[in-house]
């Protein structure tokens, strides 16, 4: 533990020396990261910590300066990173985006992956969009509708603009077209249980086969809406039945469903999946740069081969590590069944992790944007639970 004490005390005189003398609780920690300090020791190590900060920041430069030279041995050269990384070719600006569904609450676990997107943006100027991904009619909730612009606006206070997904629906069907015409998409009738079959056994279904035309006939019928009923018929894209990863085998891109939805009512019956939807939004509101969460990493795969098809460049990517809490509720449904069944009195419910519970609770958007910043663009995934969060909130809160 000595030793651990002399780390931050060098850190600290580090950070003091590099800031006019003032150590600062955030980048200390931080340093302390790459030394293999655990999130799970910041609660126990924090008072240790702003007691050798306070004792640091009484020294004057010259002593600090002097204590630091005894320990800087000790101390790793990587500088405590100010500010986000460089970005490839973003010299003239970026063009980057949040999707946010409207299935329940936007919550911390959706800044971890999307904050830093708008940071991006106001580092390099440009557009930074919000599409509220509203194209499966049985998960939308419609008060989202009015929250999620609510939550942005304050959260990130730059959003450039906020579409509906749902509004743009002929859009997707345009490029749905696109891509049967080019013979990349074919309309299949067999049922879920028997492609299934035909991707484990990397056979094509009879529906490949088909011309542009009789797929265009097809598709016809899907949008019409006496025509195929829900589950009877899916738009596929054709990738290839024996690719390595079963998940890129002519995977769906758009399918029926006949449920009513919040805004568009009973208007459309097909609803584009998001593989099609979100590569349709990046190519048209010319997206430059994508970071999104790990767990995308397939529909990225997804959107590519479709972006090759249509000739268009695919935008830089990043996949950022996810931070797994140990003890929040993060899924938007269980918040929000939780919040129907009474055990919440609703979003704003301080004991949840939502962003109108948190700007309740006091917490300014600064904060996120420093943690964020701090943990800047990694693809290294962190376990972590509420006590360890709100720790370096707090201190970034101040
Ligand atoms: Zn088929």
């Amino acid at each position: 533990m000595e030793d651990l004490e002399k780390k931050i005390y060098a850190y600290a005189l580090k950070n003091a020396l590099a800031h006019e003398g003032k150590a600062m609780q955030g980048p200390v920690i931080s340093s302390l990261f790459n030394e293999g300090l655990k999130n799970s020791e910041v609660g126990k190590y924090a008072k240790k910590i702003s007691e050798i900060i306070l004792k640091v920041n009484a020294l004057s430069p010259e002593q600090q300066e002097k204590e630091f030279g005894k320990l800087k041995e000790g101390v790793s050269e990587r500088e405590t990173r100010e500010g986000l990384e460089e970005l490839p070719n973003a010299e003239k600006g970026v063009v980057m985006r949040f999707r946010p569904s409207p299935s329940g609450p936007l919550h911390v676990g959706h800044l971890i992956s999307n904050f830093i997107s708008s940071l991006y943006v106001k580092k390099y100027g440009g557009k930074f969009y919000v599409i509220i991904d509203d194209t499966d009619p049985k998960t939308c909730l419609s008060n989202a509708y009015k929250e999620i612009p609510k939550n942005c606006d304050w959260v990130f206070g730059n959003v450039y603009k906020y579409f509906n997904a749902s509004d743009r629906i002929p859009l997707y069907y345009e490029y749905a077209e696109k891509l049967i015409k080019k013979d990349s998409a074919y309309v299949c009738t067999c049922s879920s249980e028997k492609f299934k079959k035909f991707t484990e056994e990397e056979k094509n279904c009879p529906c490949r086969k088909l011309t542009a035309k009789e797929n265009m006939e097809r598709w016809k019928k899907m949008l019409d809406k006496s025509g195929f009923k829900e589950h009877e018929a899916v738009l596929r894209f054709k990738s290839d039945m024996k690719h390595k990863n079963p998940a890129m085998r002519d995977f769906p891109l758009a399918r029926i469903s006949e449920t009513p939805h919040p805004i568009q009512k009973k208007k459309y019956n097909v609803w584009p999946l998001m593989n099609l939807s979100v590569m349709v939004d990046d190519i048209e509101l010319k997206m430059t740069h994508i970071i999104r969460g790990k767990d995308h990493m397939d529909n990225a795969k997804r959107q590519e081969m479709m972006y090759k098809v249509l000739g268009h460049k695919f935008p830089w990517t990043f996949f950022i590590g996810r931070i797994k809490f140990t003890d929040l509720i993060l899924s938007k449904r269980k918040i929000t069944a939780a919040i129907k069944e009474g055990e919440f009195s609703g979003e704003e419910d301080e004991r949840l992790p939502t962003i109108a519970s948190l700007k309740k609770r006091g917490y300014k958007p600064e904060a996120f944007a420093k943690f964020v910043e701090q943990r800047g663009l990694t693809e290294v995934d962190k376990v972590m639970d509420s006590k360890e969060f709100f720790n370096l909130l707090d201190n970034f809160n101040k």
